[in-house]
C-alpha cells in the first residue's frame, strides 16, 4: 500500500477509485490474516460503503481531505456503534457499543476506510499481545516472535501493509514498544490532546489515543484528523490544533537552534547492545542534521516502572468494577445468586494478567495500605515530572531507545509477569509525565528485527517531535525496508 499522500494523489487524478484502494487492502487481509492475525474483526462491507461515498463525492467534483479513502485500522478498544468492541476480553465478547468513540468519528468524517478492528492484550494490558483472550498476532518481520503490546494488531497491521495507518492507545508505551518491535513510526500524543471519549478505560490518568503510520508524515496527517478539543472528555485540552505537517522539512535548521538531550540512565546496563549501538548511530545522525546533543541527566526516570505498576492497576481496579455481568457483557450462566454471578462473570470473564491488576490495584488503594503504595506513587509521578521539567529548560526534544530490546519469541516472557514489564522501562515515565514521544525505526539487529527510537518532546510538543523524526527519515532508509512476506 503507498503512502497517503500518493493514495490520495492517485484518487483526485482518478487514477484509482476508492473501491479499488480498499478492495487492495481487504484482499492483502485475507491473504495475509491466516499467519498474523491482527484482526478480530474485519468490516469489509462497511469499508466497501465508505470508498464507495468517497468515489460518488470524487465523481461530483466535491472536494475531498486527505485521509478520505484512505484504508485505516482501530484498536479494538475504541467504541464503534453497531460494530463489536471486546477489547480482546472475553467479558466483552457480545458488546456492540450503541455509540462511537470521537476519535472515529471524526475519521468517518474525514472519509477514512474503517477495516476493521484490531487484536491487543485484554483491555490493554500487556507488552506482547499474548494476553488477548482470542489469538495470537504475529511479528510480521518473524513470525514466531510477538509484535508487542498493547497495540499489537494495529502495529502489524501496518507494518504489513495490511493497512495503511491505525490508531493506537498508549498507556505505558503500547503505541511506542509496537512500533519499535514492528518498524513503523508510533506516537503517543500530549495527554488531553485527543478525545478519549469512547475509548475504553484502563488507566485514565494515563490513556492516550495515538496514530501508527510507515512514514511520519502518514502518523502526522492521522494526527491532524484525532485531535482536538472535545466536550465529552474532561480531561481534553482546550488549545488551538496546529497543521502537524507544516514542520516536516528535510532539515533542521538554523543549524544548531535544535538542542536535542540524550537521557543518560536509558544507556548501559539492561539496554541490549545492538540496541544500544543502533541508538548511539542515529543521536550521530540527528547531529549531522543540524542538531545540538547534550547530554541529560533524569535521576528518576528509573522510578517509572514501579510507579506506573502502582498508579495504572490502582486506576484499571477502579474501572473495571463496571463489568459485573449486569449492565452488558458476558454474564455467567450458572450462578445461584446474585453475587455468586459476579463473583462468576468476574472470574470467567477476566484473564490472568487482569486479574492480577485488580488485585493488585484494589491491594494499593485499600485503607490501611492507600498512603504507602497509592499516594507514595503520586508523589513520585511529580518528582519524575520535575525531572522532565529540568531537562526541557536545556533541550527542546529528549531521546532514548523505544525498548530495551527487539522482539522476543511468542511464549518467552508470559511466565515471568516482571520481565514483561521491563520491556516498558523508557516509555512508561513519559504517560506518568503526560509528554508526547514517539517511536522512529532506527536499525535492524543481527536477525533483521526492527529497532526504534523514542523522541520526547515537551507538553504540546508535538511539531517539534515530528520535525525531528521527519528530518531522520528523510536521512535514512530504514523505513524504506519490507518485512519478507509473501
Ligand atoms: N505494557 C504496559 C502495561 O501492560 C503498557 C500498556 C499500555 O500502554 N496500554 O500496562
Amino acid at each position: 500500500m503507498a503512502s497517503i499522500c500518493e493514495l490520495h494523489r492517485q484518487l483526485i487524478n482518478k487514477e484509482r477509485s476508492a473501491v479499488e484502494i480498499a478492495t487492495e487492502a481487504l484482499d492483502r487481509i485475507d491473504r495475509l490474516e491466516p499467519k498474523l492475525k491482527s484482526f478480530l474483526c474485519v468490516t469489509a462491507d462497511r469499508a466497501l460503503e465508505q470508498a464507495r461515498q468517497v468515489d460518488a463525492q470524487i465523481a461530483a467534483g466535491e472536494e475531498i481531505g486527505p485521509l478520505a479513502g484512505i484504508p485505516i485500522a482501530i484498536k479494538d478498544n475504541m467504541c464503534t456503534e453497531g460494530i463489536p468492541t471486546t477489547c480482546a476480553s472475553k467479558i466483552l465478547q457480545n458488546f456492540v457499543p450503541p455509540y462511537e468513540s470521537t476519535v472515529t468519528q471524526k475519521l468517518q468524517a474525514a472519509g477514512a476506510v474503517i477495516l476493521g478492528k484490531t487484536n491487543l492484550d485484554e483491555f490493554a494490558m500487556g507488552s506482547s499481545t499474548e494476553n488477548s483472550a482470542y489469538q495470537l498476532t504475529a511479528n510480521p518481520w518473524d513470525l514466531e516472535r510477538v509484535p508487542g503490546g498493547s497495540s499489537g494488531g494495529s502495529a502489524a497491521a501496518v507494518a504489513s501493509e495490511e493497512a495503511v495507518v491505525a490508531l493506537g492507545s498508549d498507556t505505558g508505551g503500547s503505541i511506542r514498544q509496537p512500533a519499535s518491535f514492528c518498524g513503523v513510526v508510533g506516537m503517543k500524543p500530549t495527554y488531553g490532546l485527543v478525545s478519549r471519549y469512547g475509548l475504553v478505560a484502563y488507566a485514565s490518568s494515563l490513556d492516550q489515543i495515538g496514530p501508527f503510520g510507515r512514514t511520519v508524515k502518514d502518523a502526522a496527517i492521522l494526527l491532524n484528523a484525532i485531535a482536538g478539543y472535545d466536550p465529552k472528555d474532561a480531561t481534553s485540552l482546550n488549545v488551538e490544533i496546529p497543521d502537524y505537517t507544516a514542520s516536516l522539512k528535510p532539515h533542521l535548521r538554523p543549524r544548531g537552534k535544535m538542542k536535542v538531550g540524550v537521557i543518560k540512565e536509558t544507556f548501559g546496563s539492561g539496554l541490549d547492545p545492538v540496541v544500544e549501538q543502533a541508538v548511539t548511530k542515529a543521536i550521530d545522525v540527528l547531529q549531522s542534521l543540524g542538531a545540538e546533543i547534550q547530554v541529560i541527566s533524569c535521576p528518576r526516570f528509573r522510578y517509572g516502572l514501579p510507579t506506573y505498576y502502582i498508579i495504572a492497576p490502582s486506576e484499571a481496579s477502579a474501572n473495571l468494577a463496571r463489568y459485573d455481568g449486569v449492565k452488558y457483557g458476558f454474564r455467567s450462566p450458572d450462578a445461584e445468586n446474585l453475587i455468586e454471578m459476579y463473583a462468576k462473570t468476574r472470574a470467567e470473564g477476566f484473564g490472568a494478567e487482569v486479574k492480577r491488576r485488580i488485585m493488585v490495584g484494589t491491594y494499593a488503594l485499600s485503607a490501611g495500605y492507600y498512603d504507602a503504595y497509592y499516594l507514595k506513587a503520586q508523589k513520585v509521578r511529580t518528582l519524575i515530572k520535575e525531572d522532565f521539567d529540568r531537562a526541557f529548560t536545556q533541550v527542546e526534544v529528549l531521546v532514548c531507545p523505544t525498548s530495551p530490546t527487539t522482539a522476543f519469541k511468542a511464549g518467552e516472557k508470559t511466565a515471568d509477569p516482571l520481565s514483561m514489564y521491563l520491556s516498558d522501562l523508557m516509555t512508561i515515565p513519559v504517560n506518568l509525565a503526560g509528554l508526547p514521544a514517539l517511536s522512529i525505526p532506527c536499525g535492524f539487529d543481527e536477525q533483521g528485527l526492527p529497532i526504534g527510537m523514542q523522541l520526547i518532546g515537551k507538553v504540546l510538543g508535538e511539531g517539534r517531535l515530528l520535525e525531528v523524526a521527519h528530518a531522520y527519515e528523510q536521512a535514512t532508509s530504514w523505513h524504506i525496508k519490507k518485512p519478507p512476506l509473501k
